[in-house]
């Protein structure tokens, strides 16, 4: 078994401001985005892309993902990866590509011809338990073959908005072309080069509090140091459940002063 630790960014800000439509408690300065990837390289990981990482056995991999598709993906991401000669995944929904605050398809392009890899987000950024089983597929299927087509790169990697995954979401994925489903349960991520992925990957949140030595932490001591997240994760997950996805996010925003 290969292990990894998968880290999800959401946006970048240059100057400590949080992007057009992008969550402040996951957004980053950009400035700490590049310490956390040279205090990681300084510890020994060897960072890159789960796309590429999965397609190999390796030791003391970290994989640099973003969700979402905000613009700073491009404006911010990019020269901070370029820079080091990194690569990295990033989740996009066809449906908002263009839209303000977001990538557009020639950045997108701009980001593939680096060497990263633009993968699916689903198309709508539907909750994809919200979804009957044929609007389910159509979001797998549909959002895939507009990245293909637009990007002419293939799309081999599925992240379920809000990690929401229905029951059997793993197989679906892999029966319409995808390699591997990664949600937002954090933990480390286990696979083989030998077998099909049909288990959803962990992988985890990094937001706005998470300084490099607290990463460094996740990727030297493993298990041991996601825990405390875990249980967090488990909490509000049953949060979710009891109270509804509609009533837990008027919550959240409440608790985090972003009610709108
Ligand atoms: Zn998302």
């Amino acid at each position: 078994m290969s292990r990894a630790l998968c880290l999800m960014y959401h946006g970048l800000s240059a100057d400590g401001s949080a992007p057009l439509g992008a969550d402040p408690h996951y957004t980053l300065p950009s400035t700490r985005f590049a310490a956390h990837l040279d205090a990681l390289k300084t510890a020994g990981a060897r960072l890159g892309s789960a796309r590429d990482g999965l397609q190999q056995a390796s030791a003391n991999a970290v994989w640099i993902g973003f969700d979402d598709g905000d613009a700073s993906n491009y404006a911010q991401a990019l020269p901070v990866l370029a820079e080091r000669g990194l690569r990295a995944d990033f989740f996009v929904n066809p449906a908002r590509v263009g839209n303000a605050g977001y990538c557009d398809w020639s950045q997108l392009r701009a980001l593939a011809d680096a060497g990263m890899s633009v993968q699916s987000h689903g198309l709508t950024h539907t909750y994809f338990t919200h979804l009957d089983a044929p609007k389910l597929r159509e979001e797998l299927r549909v959002s895939k073959a507009q990245i293909e087509q637009h990007l002419g790169q293939p799309v081999t990697l599925l992240a379920p908005p809000g990690g929401r995954a229905p029951r059997g979401l793993a197989d679906l994925a892999l029966s319409l072309g995808y390699h591997a489903v990664l949600g937002s349960a954090p933990g480390m991520a286990r696979w083989s080069t030998q077998e099909s992925i049909s288990r959803i990957l962990p992988r985890v949140a990094v937001t706005a509090g998470h300084d490099s030595a607290q990463v460094v932490r996740w990727f030297t001591h493993g298990q041991r140091a996601l825990l405390p997240l875990q249980i967090r994760y488990h909490g509000l997950a049953l949060a979710k459940r009891l109270l509804g996805d509609h009533r837990y996010e008027q919550v959240r925003a409440r608790l985090l002063g972003t009610a709108a």
